[in-house]
């Protein structure tokens, strides 16, 4: 480890007061958080100490004006026991193309990937065992300025802290293909995982769970023709002889686990296209039958099933139980997250025991 890292152990873990067989999602917090600041020149003052919270000036400038951006993954334990990352490589880089976007301070990967090794190693009594459990990791950076006016920060804060998760026991899910709301327009930032992107999703969610639907299948923002994603999740259609998910052309975030799940669909002889999907195509195939499957996927859920597509006054039904491209496609992950299944794309990385840690 060659990262400049400071580290504060708790004196009151919280961990034998977790209940791991029933973990609500999200509310659970490890014992430590990594923490880092931008100066306004250059990134310093590493550290990982108990979780606290942080004193923060009315006028920051991430609450008013939105430089705020995060990541999601996940460290599980092999069934050996030992604790593994997913693919990180892929979280920093997409930090930093979000970081990019929004005008903000790119971080350094290698000091990342210390503090995700450092940070895990200190919490993996809090990785659960249990299959399809997780400890989830949550990097996140905000501006720091105490000022009005709307511009760049000059000063950032880079925290990353740690959720236990159970199982994603997720139903199957209804999804309305949104016809009057957008997500994302072409020049927009529906590539970066920005925090305005989830508020600005919010009000069209709620109309769309009042008219009785789990979430809201985003349309184009020009034609309202082609499918983008849902809520957190990429998509697929899996026709007869081929599945499809919409090409990340800048409007859908580029999910890690898309990109996963198309490398081991491939890897078994599907044929997997990423391009423009016109929802006359998808309604098409379904009213002649080839429309077989169709699933959502992300970190969190890892591969959520689609039971029902409304778009304007039609509404398609699948039958979840005939899934075996999805089922497929999570197994596969969720074989590969304790190496029940053998890794051979070198995307598994065994969490690096540290010095500073043992
Ligand atoms: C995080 C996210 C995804 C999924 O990305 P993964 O890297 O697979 O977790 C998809 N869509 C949106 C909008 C997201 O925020």
């Amino acid at each position: 480890m060659s990262t400049n890292l400071n580290i504060r152990r708790t004196t009151d873990s919280k961990l034998s007061s977790v209940d791991f067989n029933n973990i609500p999602f999200g509310k659970v917090f490890s014992d430590h958080m990594f923490e880092a600041d931008f100066d306004g020149e250059k990134w310093t003052n590493f550290q990982i100490k108990p979780l606290e919270n942080l004193s923060i000036h009315p006028g920051n400038l991430a609450w008013h004006y939105g430089q705020s951006i995060f990541e999601g993954m996940k460290a599980t334990k092999s069934i050996d026991g030992e604790p593994l990352l997913f693919r990180p490589e892929k979280h920093i880089q997409r930090l930093n193309a979000s970081a990019r976007r929004m005008c903000m301070p790119e971080f350094p990967a290698e000091v990342f990937d210390d503090a995700i090794h450092t940070l895990v190693a200190l919490e993996k009594d809090w990785i659960p065992s249990t299959d399809g459990s997780a400890l989830y990791i949550r990097p996140v950076m905000m501006a720091m300025d105490e000022a009005l006016g709307v511009r760049a920060s000059l000063t950032y804060k880079l925290l990353i802290f740690c959720l236990p998760v159970g199982p994603y026991y997720s139903k199957p899910v209804s999804l309305k293909a949104e016809t009057k709301y957008v997500r994302a327009a072409e020049g927009g930032v529906g590539e970066a995982k920005t925090a305005g992107n989830y508020a600005a999703s919010l009000y069209p969610a709620k109309l769309a769970i009042e008219a009785g639907y789990d979430q809201i299948m985003w349309m184009d923002a020009k034609e309202f023709k082609y499918v983008q994603e849902v809520g957190t999740m990429n998509i697929f259609f899996a026709f007869e002889d081929k599945i499809v998910t919409p090409a990340a052309g800048g409007t859908i975030l580029r999910g890690i686990t898309r990109d996963t799940i198309i490398t081991i669909l491939r890897s078994k002889g599907y044929t997997v296209e990423e391009r423009p999907l016109h929802i006359d195509e998808i309604v098409e195939a379904y009213k002649e039958g080839k429309l077989k499957e169709v699933f959502g996927t992300g970190t969190a859920a890892v591969v959520s099933f689609v039971r029902k597509i409304a778009y304007q006054d039609i509404e398609m039904n699948f039958n979840v139980d005939d899934y075996n491209i999805c089922k497929l496609a999570k197994s596969t992950i969720e074989g590969l997250r304790n190496l029940s299944i053998k890794d051979e794309n070198d995307w598994v990385v065994p969490v690096r025991a540290l010095e500073p840690v043992l």
